[in-house]
Parts: structure tokens; sequence; C-alpha cells
């Protein structure tokens, strides 16, 4: 199940790749002009938070995907980890990917160039945290099976660009 927490970054993140969210079933786009202020988010973003939450903002979800953020909320997803660019995606709690990352129709994504997008955490948890998903990828990148981890979509998309 997705922790409010988990989704709230999910959107803080895409927030600062550009991203808006769809609103009122399609009749309105909403983006915080900032997202991070010093370790926290901005006023902006907690304000838009608060929003998305609430009955007045409809069905919303992230421009490019399906999920609704209510989706997201219940247990039936969990946030995870897009395996060509690391960003947080939605997943089915069951251990299927969502259809697609909103990075695919992102072409300047992933970018190393720029600096990631990040989430106001400044603990030891997040260091322990970053610590097993590089221990984690080292592992798979050993195992070859990187492919796998893929979304749907990348791995059609790669298949046909060949
Ligand atoms: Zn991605």
């Amino acid at each position: 199940m997705s922790s409010p927490s988990s989704v709230k970054q999910y959107l803080a993140c895409w927030f600062q790749l550009g991203k808006r969210v769809v609103a009122n079933n399609g009749q309105k786009t909403i983006a915080p002009g900032t997202v991070l202020r010093g370790n926290g988010y901005s006023q902006d973003f907690e304000e838009c938070w608060q929003y998305l939450q609430s009955s007045e903002s409809g069905d919303c979800y992230l421009e490019g995907t399906h999920e609704t953020i209510a989706d997201l909320m219940s247990d039936r997803w969990e946030i995870t980890e897009c395996g060509r660019c690391d960003m947080p995606i939605p997943m089915r709690s069951k251990g299927i990917p969502a259809e697609c990352c909103p990075c695919h129709d992102l072409p300047s994504w992933p970018n190393n160039s720029l600096p990631l997008p990040r989430v106001p955490v400044n603990t030891q948890s997040y260091l322990r945290d970053l610590n097993d998903r590089l221990l984690e990828k080292a592992r798979s990148q050993r195992n070859g099976d990187r492919q796998e981890e893929l979304p749907l979509c990348w791995r059609e998309s790669l298949t046909r660009s060949r």
C-alpha cells in the first residue's frame, strides 16, 4: 500500500521535471511554482497537495499517466522505481508495474547532466535506503536481468527501435 508520503514524494519529483497534474476530470492542470524550500516542501506545493487530496479536485492524475491520485493512495497501488530512470512510479500491489513510467513522454529524460529531482529528506533512513538501492542495482546488473525490470512500454519501444 502506498503511504500518503510516498504519493506526495512521487508528485514532488515529477513536478520538478515539469509534469503537471490533470484535475477536475481533465478540465484543469495544476503545478506548483516551486516544490522545495530549504529542506522542506514549499508552501505552494503543500497547498497543491492539500487541494489534490480534497474532494474539490475530483479525479486527478499526473500528466501522461492513468492512475488517479486517489487510486495511488488506495491499497491497490504502491510506489516503486522506474527501471529506466529510477524515478518513483506506481506499481500494482500485486507486483504488476504500471503500464508506463511518466518519463515515457519526456524525450530529454533521463539526463545524467541534470541534478536528480529530490524529496526533502535529510535523515539516516534516506542514506540507508540509497545504499540498499545501489547494492540492489549492482546485484541485478551483475545478474544481467536489468532489462526485465524495465516497464513494459519501454521494453516494447526498445524492441521496436532495433
Ligand atoms: Zn522512468
